[in-house]
């Protein structure tokens, strides 16, 4: 093994630090006993904080109305082709009553920001989640609001917020979005929810149109002064009726490797092996898992809306009832030896 690349991974895993050079070096240098060093001591980490227990939180997708028009986003405002839908209450409703029969604790309510759904319906359905499932968590993932819509949000009883920043760098930021978007404004709103007491997620696609080495760092050293309960990664992946459909996918090598740095730098984050990660490659999820990962998000939405919720091409389990993807993880996860946790999974800091 490169002595440097096992300085450097020793290093992070003392420190919880690391610098623009050495993130540079361990996300290109080659060699598999390299890799190995990095999953195995990542591993090594996550084993020592959650046990070998994978968190799982029920994805549902309540909505592809979208007013913005992201360039990589497969339900943008420009997508005419899209097939729009908006669940209903019921239909919510009973994805939750499903999910916890199959035994999630957590009910992420994912959608495009529809401003149907004001803040007063958010709320409402907020507060019949939580009544109906008391022992669960909620989670929202609708984008940016102002801090006075998160705060209800909060005091409605939604536990977490997952808000990818996409990337920190302003000028790469304006080479994903219209003019109309910044990130600067999409990181305030990730400040004020954590101010107001959210478990935070935050995160990137690897492998955007036009992402360099360099804008990586700076997620990185934007991650650090965060601080977020969460981290979002995965590849992305083009989507045929949006600007960046002839763009090259992003790397599944890439993604690992920055999983692994995530989770040596927070040793207890909550990290996802993503759906996007289980799509670039047929066994992802559990390669994830093996980098670090210790959370997946099964979808949990009707099979009837599944192929319409599509931000990129391809999107695995579109197809199955929820109780099989259930079935199907437990079997994935129990396969690389680890097991799925009876816990909401919250972050170690806000354990019940
Ligand atoms: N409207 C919400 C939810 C967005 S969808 C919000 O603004 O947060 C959730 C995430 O999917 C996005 O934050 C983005 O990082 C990811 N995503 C979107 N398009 C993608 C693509 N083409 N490939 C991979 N990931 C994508």
């Amino acid at each position: 093994m490169d002595d440097r690349f096992k300085n450097i991974v020793d290093n992070i895993k003392d420190t919880h630090d690391i610098d623009r050079k050495d993130l540079k070096y361990l996300l290109t240098c080659e060699g598999e006993d390299n890799l190995e060093y990095l999953y195995e001591t990542a591993r090594e980490v996550s084993d020592s904080v959650f046990h070998k227990e994978v968190y799982l939180r029920g994805l549902i997708e309540f909505t592809n109305y979208c007013k913005n028009n992201c360039y990589y986003c497969g339900i943008r405002c420009g997508n005419t082709n899209a097939d729009r839908y908006r669940l209903s209450e019921e239909e919510i409703l009973s994805c939750c009553d499903i999910g916890e029969k199959i035994g999630f604790k957590t009910f992420v309510l994912q959608g495009g920001e529809d401003p149907y759904f004001t803040d007063d319906k958010i709320c409402d359905l907020v507060r019949k989640i939580k009544e109906q499932h008391p022992s669960c968590a909620v989670t929202l993932s609708i984008g940016e609001k102002s801090e006075e819509s998160y705060k209800k949000y909060y005091e409605a009883g939604a536990d977490r917020y997952l808000l990818r920043h996409e990337t920190a760098n302003e000028e790469h930021y304006a080479m994903l979005h219209p003019e109309s978007m910044s990130g600067a404004e999409r990181k305030m709103c990730l400040y004020n929810l954590k101010k107001i007491g959210f478990q935070v997620g935050c995160g990137i696609m690897v492998g955007t149109p036009g992402q360099t080495l360099d804008h990586i760092y700076e997620d990185v050293v934007f991650m650090m002064a965060l601080k977020p309960h969460m981290i979002g990664i995965g590849p992305f992946i083009p989507h045929k009726d949006t600007p960046f459909k002839d763009e090259p996918e992003g790397s599944v090598d890439l993604t690992l490797r920055l999983l692994a740095i995530l989770r040596l730098l927070f040793p207890k984050v909550l990290l996802p092996a993503t759906t996007a990660l289980g799509t670039a490659d047929n066994l992802g999820r559990e390669k994830g898992i093996l980098a670090g990962a210790n959370v997946m998000m099964p979808n949990l939405s009707p099979v009837n809306v599944r192929e319409k919720y599509l931000l990129y091409d391809g999107k695995i389990c579109t197809g199955e009832e929820a109780a099989e993807c259930s079935v199907c993880l437990k079997r994935r996860v129990e396969r690389i030896g680890y097991r799925i946790a009876d816990s909401r999974g919250d972050h170690p800091d806000f354990a019940q």
